[in-house]
């Protein structure tokens, strides 16, 4: 393990006491130019990504630092607001509402790099710009979500989204739209078969497919003529979610309302003229039931039994991976059941496990459960305490316990808070006493519907 190159060097406590630097002591110290809790540094820091997790990050610092540089790269001008696409897609927002300017969440003193992360470096700690340009870093912070793999799906691309029955609501804001009309076009035919679709891989938001089923089994009763409908959900897995209790219930409400539910099907080609999909029956031993290495090489044997349904709508969820740029640096998982697909992180420490300069945060990372914007809120302090600690060239103090949350819409204006963890085979982390995690209720669709925005909105400005 490399020396931290930082400002304040081989500090002792007794140092870091007498020069201020320390973090909380400072608070103590009559210095002037010397906030609360701030850590003196010249050190170079970049974050890669500025969507929830990267400002989460870039606020925090910049709230915590006194000088450095502190880079943010992000090639976006707009901010979306994902846990809104599921509201959209089901016709209960507009778009607009999920939009807003990164500008607004960019913290003063930061460095806005708008462009793209081309490769990562992590020997030479450097990364290149796809402009060509390069910085080099002291810490390194990797926050760049997800890459939606949709060409493993032959014949699929996202700009099919909103045509020949096809929906998506992870596409785009646009797709979000589109799938909403894709949707409302099945509906105004009165009849036909929906099937709906799982990957097999790790996604972000793993309630989004189940909440897009649920939201329009609600707008298909609501048609009055539910039994001109025919649905399916088909899975890669055995399990629909990583949550037990959850799993069962959704299998158990699935059955009640009289959803076909498979298992061990992939979807792997679609025809969208024919409205057809090709499944691959990948077996209840296979690789892709959990979180896996996907290997595009093994996303083309063509030695599995497949079956051709018909459909009138269909809702794709693309495989899900890293960034391609992040899976050819030395950051990616080498080996263990995130190899090859996700960013190498201590799931506790999110400190990287071959890099200690490097962190991880948000959906890129390699873990049992994350990829929500409540495990970004829950793992920026994390990161934050244990990058400083590093800093100071002290061991990582803090530790994420894999709390994530999902308001679990089992249908238009009833919804189920799902919060959990790493500990005790995933069990309940209730937040709120008055909301029990395995009853529907009318509170947890508020707090999706006009709660969650505005606290998101605090994550982003280092506030939650
Ligand atoms: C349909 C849907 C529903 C969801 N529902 C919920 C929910 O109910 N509750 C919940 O908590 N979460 C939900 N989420 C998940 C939540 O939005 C994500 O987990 C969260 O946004 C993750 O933050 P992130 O910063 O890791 O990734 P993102 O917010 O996706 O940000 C990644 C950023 O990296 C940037 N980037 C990409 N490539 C590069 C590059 N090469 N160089 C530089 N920057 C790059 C992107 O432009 C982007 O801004 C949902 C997501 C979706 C799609």
């Amino acid at each position: 393990m490399q020396t931290p190159p930082v400002l304040t060097q081989h500090v002792t406590r007794r140092t870091l006491l007498k020069t201020g630097a320390g973090l909380g002591a400072a608070s103590l110290l009559p210095l002037s130019g010397l906030s609360a809790n701030t850590l003196r540094t010249q050190a170079r820091i970049v974050i890669l990504g500025g969507g929830a997790a990267g400002l989460a990050m870039a606020n925090r610092l910049a709230q915590r630092l006194q000088g450095g540089t502190i880079t943010l790269v992000e090639p976006r001008e707009t901010h979306h607001y994902q846990p809104g696409w599921t509201l959209v897609a089901s016709g209960v927002w507009n778009a607009a509402k999920t939009m807003r300017p990164n500008a607004q969440f960019m913290p003063r003193g930061v460095e806005w790099v708008r462009d793209h992360t081309a490769s990562i470096d992590a020997d030479n700690k450097r990364i290149t710009l796809a402009g060509g340009e390069t910085r080099e870093y002291d810490f390194l912070i990797v926050a760049t979500g997800i890459q939606l793999n949709y060409h493993l799906i032959d014949g699929m691309s996202p700009e099919l989204v909103g045509q020949h029955g096809i929906g998506s609501v992870y596409a785009s804001i646009e797709g979000a739209t589109r799938t909403h009309q894709a949707i409302q076009t099945w509906l105004n035919s009165g009849q036909g078969k929906g099937i709906f679709t799982a990957a097999p891989t790790p996604v972000k938001c793993a309630g989004a497919p189940l909440k897009m089923t649920f939201t329009t089994l609600s707008r298909l009763e609501a048609t009055g003529q539910r039994e001109a409908f025919e649905v399916d959900y088909m899975a890669p897995g055995a399990g629909l979610f990583s949550q037990p209790w959850v799993d069962a219930f959704v299998k158990q409400r699935f059955d009640d309302q009289g959803f076909n539910r498979r298992h061990h099907y992939r979807l792997s080609a679609i025809d969208p003229h024919a409205k057809q999909a090709e499944f691959t029956f990948v077996g209840p031993e296979s690789e892709f039931t959990s979180h896996h290495q996907l290997r595009e090489a093994e996303f083309r044997r063509d030695d599995q039994p497949t079956v051709i349904a018909d459909y009138d709508f269909i809702h794709v969820v693309p495989p899900m991976s890293a960034h391609e740029f992040v899976k050819q640096s030395a950051l990616i998982a080498q080996d263990g059941p995130f190899r090859g697909e996700w960013l190498d992180v201590d799931i506790h420490t999110l400190q990287h496990n071959r890099y200690p300069e490097v962190f991880g945060i948000g959906d890129v990372i390699g873990a049992p459960i994350n990829k929500t914007a409540a495990s970004v809120k829950a793992q920026a302090p994390v990161v934050e305490e244990n990058l400083l600690a590093v800093m100071q060239g002290k061991t990582p103090p803090a530790r994420h316990t894999g709390y994530t949350s999902c308001p679990m819409i089992t249908g238009i204006g009833k919804a189920m808070l799902v919060e959990f963890g790493y500990a005790d085979n995933f069990a309940f982390m209730p937040s709120f006493p008055f909301i029990d995690p395995t009853e529907e209720s009318w509170a947890a669709w508020v707090m999706k519907d006009r709660m969650l925005q505005p606290a998101y909105y605090a994550v982003l400005e280092g506030q939650a």
